[in-house]
């Protein structure tokens, strides 16, 4: 077994987040491991721009209030305890509410070849708040 020793903090970059939101990386599997987890912060207003996965993630909310919606959709309120899948190639976003902060940990697999996550456009202040 192996303690990992704990890996600093990352700031979402500001092409694919709009707003404040932080990274750890939990787990980073090595092949023939795809496993990929991390524990992401949102501050309140913050959200991700819309992407897609390729073999599909799986969120799972520990803290504060949130919203998702894939591309079509309603904006969906999500919280503590409230798990979400989104199917591989479903293009969507999700961050905080924008009165509260929200932490998800976000679990996902790497794919055979091409990138983990296509990213698109941010998601505008009039898409965010489109409820
Ligand atoms: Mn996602």
């Amino acid at each position: 077994m192996e303690i990992v020793n704990k890996q600093p903090t990352v700031k979402a970059p500001a092409e694919t987040f709009t707003g404040d939101a932080w990274f750890d990386v939990i787990a980073k599997g090595e092949g023939p491991s795809r496993l990929r987890v991390n524990v992401v912060r949102f501050a309140p207003g913050a959200r991700n721009a819309w992407h897609s996965h390729a073999v599909g993630q799986t969120l799972h909310v520990t803290e504060g209030r949130g919203l998702i919606q894939a591309r079509g959709g309603q904006v969906t309120e999500i919280g503590p305890g409230d798990t979400v899948h989104t199917p591989p190639g479903e293009w969507h976003w999700h961050g905080a509410d924008p009165d509260h902060f929200m932490s998800h940990l976000a679990m996902w697999e790497a794919p055979d070849d091409g990138p983990e996550t296509r990213w698109g456009a941010l998601v505008t202040d009039e898409e965010y708040h489109r409820r």
